[in-house]
């Protein structure tokens, strides 16, 4: 059973009727059973390589095959290959410690899949925010219901297809639809629900699952300030800026939001930003690596943005702008720098995800601590720089979900790095053991010895209590 549009309430609450069943009444599953079930995907991810990118350009408007193979495909990839090898290792019974008066008892935590999780995902990324979760819940040994998004639904189609000739309904099944639908979806009993999306849609669907006590982990956004320390606006900085800016047109949770640049070497920055623009699209907006901006609504509020500043006398940059009469790709902007920003720019306080670049200059790490600080916490901060005292004090003083140091967006790619941001930007991670531990229960089991110390402990109490208390509190009796 694969449902699709319209999708009402109660067809959702079949869909996940039915797969808590199969989870309570089916053998749990082992570990040969999950590798089986990562091997199927796997193989699916492949098949549908091609497609997926034909369908992610036209959701787009263009986005190119390799851009799509390297943060969609390779992404998703190696979180499978990463969850299947270490898969025994996670699974592992945890032994722990017993105290003293407990011995010869046994304590471990049993990581047990939780039943099913519902997964909402997003549109910039919109296979590998929905493909990843997916892999680490069924490693987990989950049943998993899919929720994609509705903004992009040539990928959402690509999603539902491949999960439905894949895995059985009552394993994996995918719904679609909007606002309307996540709104259900996310008041549904799930054993435990992972959200990627905006924090204001966050805030809703916490409020949604609070229903049901349902336990969560909100991938969320925010702005993630670049840091570069004097000196440091080298080619090599601002290439990894720039590639973390400009992928996938700059619509990534995690690319730099704004830079943070010592007041010495803004002019070096902005001469190297436009170099790596260069060398990276030569073409400038109309290059074919160039990601579209996903949708009309996206790309009138980035110029808007752009146009806010432009009054308030802020210098505007624009890079590799080409004549009037080069071919257009559909709804391109110019990789921006927007220099010397006031605070209270709209740009300087909502999530840019566009290929526009504020530009600050600092004169000390305390200025820039404070900086980050005044704001919410970001999902990730990047630092260009040497690991000296400066860098050592920003990472002990600020609070971020992840640190890229001398790089952007890698950490995503660290498949033992748990992933997630902190407030604001979100709550819980996956990736990485993290990921696995949040879509399982730790159960604790102790098993008790043939005797312990505590056995005395029992009424009626007389003197073999007090010299049992005696013993454990290493005291003289109080009687
Ligand atoms: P969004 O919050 O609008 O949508 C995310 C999902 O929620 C979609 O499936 C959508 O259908 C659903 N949804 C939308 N409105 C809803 C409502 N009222 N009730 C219930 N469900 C609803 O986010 P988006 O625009 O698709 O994605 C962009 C945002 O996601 C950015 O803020 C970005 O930073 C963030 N993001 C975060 C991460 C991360 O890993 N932390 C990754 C990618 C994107």
């Amino acid at each position: 059973m694969t449902v699709t549009l319209p999708v009402s309430g109660s067809d959702m609450a079949t869909v996940l009727d039915c797969q808590r069943a199969s989870f309570l009444n089916e053998e749990p599953s082992n570990i040969a059973d999950r590798k089986f079930q990562l091997k199927r995907l796997r193989a699916a991810v492949l098949t549908y390589r091609r497609e997926l990118a034909e369908a992610v350009s036209a959701d787009f408007g263009h986005r190119s095959h390799h851009e799509t193979d390297i943060l969609e495909v390779l992404c998703v990839v190696q979180a499978i290959d990463y969850l299947n090898r270490n898969l025994r290792r996670f699974m592992r019974k945890d032994r722990r410690h017993v105290g003293l008066f407990y011995r010869a008892g046994r304590a471990y935590v049993e990581y047990q899949p939780k039943g099913v999780i519902g997964v909402m995902s997003p549109w910039n990324y919109p296979f590998s925010l929905t493909i990843i979760p997916l892999a680490t819940a069924l490693a987990a040994g989950n049943r998993v219901m899919l929720k994609p998004s509705e903004l992009t639904p040539c990928t959402s189609d690509v999603i539902q297809r491949m999960i439905t000739g894949t895995f059985p309904p009552e394993e994996v099944a995918v719904v679609l639809g909007g606002p309307e639908v996540g709104a259900t979806f996310s008041g549904l009993p799930f054993d435990h629900i992972l959200f990627t999306g905006s924090t204001p849609v966050g805030r809703k669907i916490m409020k949604a699952a609070s229903d049901n006590l349902v336990p969560l982990t909100l991938e969320l956004g925010g702005k993630s300030p670049t840091i570069v320390a004097k000196g440091h606006a080298t080619r090599q900085t601002l290439d990894s800026i720039v590639f973390g800016k400009l992928s996938n047109g700059g619509q990534t949770c995690i690319a730099p939001d704004y830079a943070l640049v010592h007041e010495e070497d803004l002019k070096t920055f902005i001469t190297e930003f436009e170099a790596s623009v260069a060398r990276f699209y030569p073409d400038g907006p109309t290059s074919r690596d160039y990601t579209s901006i996903i949708n009309d609504h996206h790309y009138e509020r980035l110029k808007g943005l752009v146009e806010d500043v432009r009054t308030s006398g802020a210098r505007i940059i624009e890079t590799g702008l080409m004549p009037d009469d080069a071919p257009q790709q559909l709804r391109t902007l110019p990789p921006t720098l927007v220099v010397e920003v006031g605070d209270d720019a709209e740009i300087m306080r909502e999530e840019i995800f566009g290929p526009i670049l504020p530009v600050r200059t600092y004169r000390s790490i305390k200025e820039v601590i404070d900086y980050v600080n005044a704001r919410p916490r970001p999902l990730a901060l990047y630092y260009f720089g040497a690991q000296d005292a400066d860098c050592g004090e920003l990472l002990a003083r600020t609070t971020s979900g992840n640190v890229g140091i001398n790089n952007t967006l890698m950490h995503f790619a660290q498949d033992d790095l748990p992933f997630g941001g902190v407030g604001p930007s979100g709550m819980g991670a996956y990736h990485g053991i993290e990921g696995f531990r949040s879509m399982s229960h730790a159960k604790g089991i102790f098993i008790q010895g043939k005797w312990n110390l505590t056995s005395l402990l029992r009424a009626p109490f007389g003197n073999i209590a007090n010299l049992a208390l005696k013993v454990m509190l290493r005291s003289h009796d109080p009687h």
